[in-house]
């Protein structure tokens, strides 16, 4: 797979959608995930040879929210307030300046993983991205703290764990129920889709991290698994930890359960972009490996020497 993930380029108009999977294909992907695809999107990626697939979240809607509030991720008292203060007293920027790429919690509410009103919300949309899409992609599965859900449902599975083991420490027990439920939905979701549209390509991108163990991406059952190598923020990391973290991804890999596709994180913005020799040397990692996905287009569309490495650098992936 040689899969472009967008969301910076225009689609107000049905020309504008054309011009997005064109522009994937005068790159040389063969691959567009992006959100909400219109079919003449579809059918332009169709008519270039291009699959586009829809991404779909676990974001919690307005609606949802009101008719099934027990089915929303909950956590902590100390990371709400953590939020809040964030929320209230950071100035603009803050993320980037102090450094942290990802908040410590995020301000997004997510679905719990565990209720079924909520597996059957996630079914819909990976239904309703089909009857567009080629495919879908899962973005966004994680835990707002990066961790775990504190609903009373999760809980409840927790100390069960606790009790039928005798002896596991609440910290385990988080660890592992959290792991095994961004696997099980995973897995739902997969064969949802598959039951949906047989032949629909199923991926994702590992986010936001799980930090109990950020390797998990080898168990979770999909078509491809990507993963980052190379993140969109600086500072970047040395191209050395770019080929390690590919190569100890690859080390992990589960073939039964996906095959794992490295992920660039790439903006095109002043303070983000990257050179293009850097880019050329991250995908040349990427292609030891057979598949990339590079995020987003930004970078290509407004850099014509970033658009000439990944040309060239996908023309070298079989
Ligand atoms: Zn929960």
């Amino acid at each position: 797979m040689k899969a472009a993930w967008d969301w910076h380029m225009p689609r107000k108009t049905e020309e504008d959608e054309r011009a997005v999977v064109a522009f994937a294909h005068a790159c040389g992907f063969d691959t567009l995930i992006l959100s909400n695809p219109t079919e003449g999107l579809v059918k332009g990626g169709r008519d270039l040879g291009v699959r586009v697939v829809a991404v779909v979240s676990p974001n919690a809607t307005g609606p949802f929210s009101e008719q099934h509030p027990e089915c929303l991720q909950v956590v902590l008292p100390v990371e709400e307030a953590i939020a809040a203060g964030v929320s209230d007293c950071a100035p603009p920027g803050y993320q980037q300046t102090s450094y942290r790429w990802f908040s410590i919690v995020q301000p997004n509410r997510l679905l719990c993983y565990e209720h079924p009103a909520s597996r059957e919300a996630l079914k819909a949309r990976v239904r309703a991205a089909l009857a567009v899409a080629d495919g879908v992609a899962f973005d966004g599965f994680g835990f707002q703290n990066h961790y775990a859900c504190f609903c009373d449902l999760c809980r409840g599975i927790r100390e069960r764990m606790m009790v039928e083991t005798g002896e596991m420490e609440e910290g385990e027990a988080i660890r592992r129920m959290s792991e095994e439920s961004l696997v099980d939905v995973s897995h739902f979701l997969y064969l949802c889709a598959k039951d949906a549209k047989p032949d629909a390509l199923v991926t994702n991108h590992i986010w936001p991290p799980f930090n109990p163990n950020p390797y998990y991406g080898n168990r979770l059952r999909l078509d491809y698994g990507t993963q980052t190598i190379s993140w969109f923020y600086r500072p970047a990391w040395s191209i050395e930890r770019v080929a390690f973290e590919a190569a100890e991804m690859k080390r992990l890999e589960d073939p039964s359960a996906n095959t794992f596709v490295p992920f660039i994180g790439a903006y095109g913005d002043p303070y983000q972009v990257r050179s293009a020799d850097r880019l050329a040397q991250e995908l040349e990692v990427a292609g030891r490996y057979g598949h990339v996905v590079l995020c987003t287009l930004e970078a290509p569309r407004k850099y014509p020497e970033i658009f000439d490495v990944v040309k060239a650098a996908l023309a070298k992936i079989a």
